[in-house]
């Protein structure tokens, strides 16, 4: 380990913030290319996140000093880092693209946290890698700001994620339609490694290499399955777990990815890529709001059936390896493919249960929540407060719940279905409430509520709205007097929310 000092040495290298441990470079030859960040002509950090650079073991001092600046803007290499550009495949929208990798991002090296879990430290938006193509590799702070605050408040819910360590601006105009803000966001992730990760190594028929990775992915993810009697069927089977568990969360909170290319999907588990993502307000299973999203591939209720279509490609990847007789491995691994959605509607099932307060299982459950979707649906109500509202229901308030149904009689009618239920789930109303309190979110990062803060950031210099956006997103179960204003949905208006792949 490197001691912790201020002082620059010969090479450029600054005190270490971290202490690197790198893993992916030293075994995965292959699957990167070493590079270096670009400089930024003003670097000025914008947002820093004290509480994970503190399960990161990070010394407190430095981490906002003028050493930390020059490192979360690309200036600096810190000492131990051996920056690279993971290469990953993906099939996007469907179709097939061999090489995408790093175009944007570079790994600066991984960490052993606070709990002893391994984590990457990535830039996004350093600059140009061998894999940018005709990109930039830049960031706008728009998108860079969108990623923080949504991540954060994906965390806060509970839902795996990347996260946001720190946001600078690099004092450097980015070009997209009109010259914007440049900006970095330093990402934390368990790993970056993706399905296209695997899918990358197999296109170029690199079977070596696709099993180094699996090795590596299971020892570095699901260290548990080492010792399964086919390890490498166990491994497929722990990622689907993993995943069903993931789009479960999003489906129970209302979140739309918006690009679930096999790119954007980690074998790890977390969310990444927060582009096009958004939540819904009003339920309306087929939502969309990714502006590229033409067909409505990645809609709202499409998400569990990406889930499978996308690990079906990283089944693809690993056939060899479960088993010599090809027909034999393809048979084991259709079996847990079609095992996929069973899988996920129990994670599904069991979410749902908590959010409308239910302890125990009863088969007409899940004819009693979607009746509860298909009215919400049919009466335009908003996902996230009904839920929320039906503990003031059991308060004894049922008004607000009501009245968020165009046509609040539906609601009365189901609501009696409900509580006729309820009467028979053996917990007392005490612990109902807070089981409810506690799944189902008051504060949501509100679509209007996220280009507010953004417009300030980005347009005025003015980082008021975002801090006070996240400090409530950062509590999303809380309820705070005063700010009313964060839980309601955005004021009706003619046009459609659209979201943008975030550049
Ligand atoms: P995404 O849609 O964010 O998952 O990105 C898909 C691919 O496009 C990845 O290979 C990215 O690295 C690449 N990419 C996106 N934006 C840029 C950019 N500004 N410069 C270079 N590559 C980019
Ligand atoms: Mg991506």
């Amino acid at each position: 380990m490197v001691k912790s000092t201020d002082t620059m040495d010969a090479h450029n290298h600054i005190s270490p913030l971290f202490n690197f441990d790198n893993t992916f470079s030293q075994n995965l030859e292959g699957f990167f290319v070493n590079c270096q960040p670009e400089p930024a002509s003003a670097p000025k950090l914008l947002q820093f996140n004290y509480a994970l650079a503190k399960e990161l073991g990070l010394d407190p001092e430095a981490h906002d000093s003028k050493a930390g600046l020059e490192i979360f803007s690309g200036n600096v290499t810190p000492q131990g880092s051996e920056p690279l550009a993971q290469g990953y495949a993906g099939h996007q929208f469907g179709g097939f693209a061999p090489q995408l990798g790093d175009g944007r991002a570079i790994l600066l090296g991984e960490v052993i946290d606070t709990l002893k879990q391994r984590r990457d430290i990535q830039l996004k938006g350093s600059g140009r890698t061998p894999f940018s193509r005709g990109g930039d590799g830049k960031a706008a702070l728009g998108s860079v700001l969108r990623e923080y605050l949504i991540g954060e408040g994906m965390h806060a819910l509970g839902v795996p994620t990347t996260r946001a360590l720190a946001a600078v601006t690099t004092g450097d105009d980015v070009y997209r339609e009109i010259p914007l803000p440049g900006a970095v966001l330093t990402r934390v992730a368990a790993s970056h490694i993706r399905i296209g990760t695997f899918e990358f190594g197999a296109a170029r028929g690199d079977v070596d290499n696709v099993r180094k990775l699996t090795d590596y992915a299971i020892a570095r993810h699901y260290p548990d399955i080492a010792n399964a009697s086919n390890p490498y069927l166990a491994f497929f089977e722990a990622v689907c777990d993993s995943q069903a568990s993931l789009v479960a969360h999003w489906m129970n909170i209302g979140f739309i990815h918006g690009v679930m290319n096999t790119d954007n999907m980690t074998i790890s588990g977390e969310t990444i890529d927060y582009g096009p993502c958004a939540f819904m307000d009003t339920y309306a299973a087929n939502t969309v709001f990714s502006s590229i999203d033409s067909h409505g591939r990645y809609a709202y209720a499409n998400q569990p059936k990406i889930l499978s279509w996308n690990l079906t490609r990283l089944a693809e990847t690993l056939v060899r390896f479960v088993d010599t007789d090809k027909d034999r491995a393809v048979e084991l691994l259709t079996e847990k493919i079609n095992m996929l959605q069973p899988l996920y509607e129990t994670y599904w099932l069991a979410g749902m249960r908590s959010k409308i307060g239910l302890s125990t299982e009863n088969p007409l459950d899940l004819e009693l929540i979607n009746d509860l979707l298909s009215i919400m649906e049919e009466g335009h109500a908003d996902f996230t407060l009904v839920f929320r509202l039906l503990a003031q229901a059991l308060r004894g308030d049922s008004k607000p719940a009501r009245l968020l149904f165009e046509e609040p009689v539906a609601f009365d009618i189901w609501e009696q279905r409900w509580r006729t239920r309820i009467e028979q789930d053996g917990i007392t109303a005490e612990t109902r409430l807070q089981l409810m309190d506690r799944v189902n979110p008051i504060y949501i990062p509100r679509n209007h509520k996220v280009e507010e803060a953004l417009t300030a950031a980005v347009n005025h210099n003015d980082m008021i709205p975002f801090s006070n956006l996240l400090s409530v997103l950062s509590h999303p179960f809380d309820e705070v007097l005063g700010k009313e204003s964060y839980a309601r949905p955005a004021p009706a208006s003619d046009a459609p929310y659209r979201t943008y792949c975030g550049t």
